[in-house]
């Protein structure tokens, strides 16, 4: 039996793929580090562990409204006007199976055949694969360590044609770190508004920041430009809770009504237990969430240092999320590969460190480190990679 067109040129996710590379060869036995991991090493919050189970002791184990209860999305709502002083209404929100499905409904019901979103890569690994399930064409839009992986007014403007439908915006960004600033933004934000062009901007790891720099929607720039977004956020990474699949989105009435029929007949609604966690999660301190972030901070720092010290790599210093991005071209070239590629592939069978590579996330030349693992095991990678350059150049 053939299978649909839509999936035969789907991959798996390569974080994914190289986690579970690293995961079987650890199984065999081996000592591996992997910093492969997109989540917290963190265990999810006590108080939102007991509320959840309280739930399922208090029977809220049924379906719910495929939306979202409107208790969390008021909780969502509080935390938007306090964070961002952005106002919402219940018809603006929709609770999703994780911030990954509320963009995938976004696409699925924003783009028609061929439509295209603007995608500045470095990118998401699944951005792309989503917006071609969705039958639209990604438009990859190639950004520069000079400019710190930052999409310019320029580049979007040259990029936009009469298809064009969406451009994402992920600040902080997976897999680079980097954050936009307001000016930024707000050049961005004119383009936008000018060729009616609706921004995604995706906002799930506005929590884990580094810098004195505050995090900056877009969406609060103007009133246009509230209207022009659709922010897409989740607890994941901020709370730590990435198997509980809690995610939303942020919008026009209309755009949140579709995905919200659509959730009616694909996903039904998120968990109803992971629901009433999340809403724990907002209503309780964020003292958790500054102790997880205080512990990034001080693993980016030791990281960086030990990494920039490292023959053949160069990296611009990450201001949020919890990677590293460093061009190992050079290095490679230091060890006689001409493909970072198989460089990763030989550092992980010699010296089992797991990173990911950067071909994935449209960026050949870099590879992706997550520190979401201490500190210990940060520094004994750092000496392994140092060590596989030195013994093959
Ligand atoms: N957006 C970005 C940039 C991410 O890195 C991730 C997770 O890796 C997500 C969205 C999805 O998060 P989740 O589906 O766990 O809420």
């Amino acid at each position: 039996m053939e299978l649909a067109q839509r999936v035969q040129s789907l991959t798996p996710s390569s974080t994914l793929a190289i986690t579970a590379k690293a995961k079987a060869l650890k199984a065999e036995g081996h000592d591996v580090i992997g910093l492969g991991a997109g989540e917290p090493d963190f265990n999810t919050p006590n108080h939102i562990i007991e509320a959840a189970k309280r739930s399922m002791d208090e029977g809220l184990t049924k379906y719910t409204p495929s939306g979202g209860i409107p208790a969390l999305k008021s909780a969502i709502i509080d935390k938007m006007q306090k964070d961002q002083n952005l106002t919402y209404n219940q018809d603006q929100v929709i609770v999703t199976t994780g911030a990954k499905h509320a963009l995938f409904t976004l696409f699925q019901v924003l783009l028609n055949k061929k439509d295209e979103v603007i995608v500045p890569a470095p990118y998401w690994v699944s951005y792309p694969e989503q917006i071609k399930l969705a039958e639209g064409n990604p438009i990859v839009v190639q950004t520069k360590e000079e400019q710190q992986f930052k999409l310019t007014p320029e580049q979007l403007e040259q990029s936009i044609t009469e298809r064009t439908k969406a451009v994402i915006i992920n600040s902080p960004s997976n897999p680079t770190g980097m954050m936009y600033s307001k000016e930024e933004l707000q050049a961005i934000g004119e383009i936008c508004l000018k060729h009616d062009i609706l921004i995604v901007s995706d906002e799930i790891y506005e929590k884990l920041i580094y810098t004195e720099e505050k995090h900056i929607s877009i969406a609060q720039l103007s009133d246009s430009l509230f209207n022009q977004t659709i922010i897409i956020n989740g607890v994941s990474k901020s709370h730590s809770m990435t198997g509980w699949r809690i995610g939303y989105a942020l919008g026009q009435a209309k755009i949140i009504k579709a995905m919200t029929n659509l959730a009616s007949h694909s996903t039904s609604n998120p968990t109803s237990i992971s629901q009433y966690g999340a809403l724990a999660a907002y209503n309780g301190s964020d003292q958790d969430i500054e102790e997880m972030r205080s512990a990034f901070s001080d693993r980016l720092e030791k990281l960086y240092s030990w990494i920039v010290d490292i023959p053949g790599i160069h990296c611009e210093k990450p201001k949020g999320a919890f990677y590293l991005f460093p061009n190992v071209k050079q290095a490679a070239a230091l060890c006689g590969y001409d493909q970072v590629d198989d460089w990763v592939t030989a550092l992980l069978d010699e010296e089992k460190v797991a990173l990911v590579p950067g071909s994935g996330f449209g960026s050949p030349e870099n590879v992706r480190l997550s520190y979401a693992t201490s500190l210990d095991q940060l520094e004994e990678a750092a000496n392994r990679i140092k060590h596989f350059i030195e013994k093959h150049k």
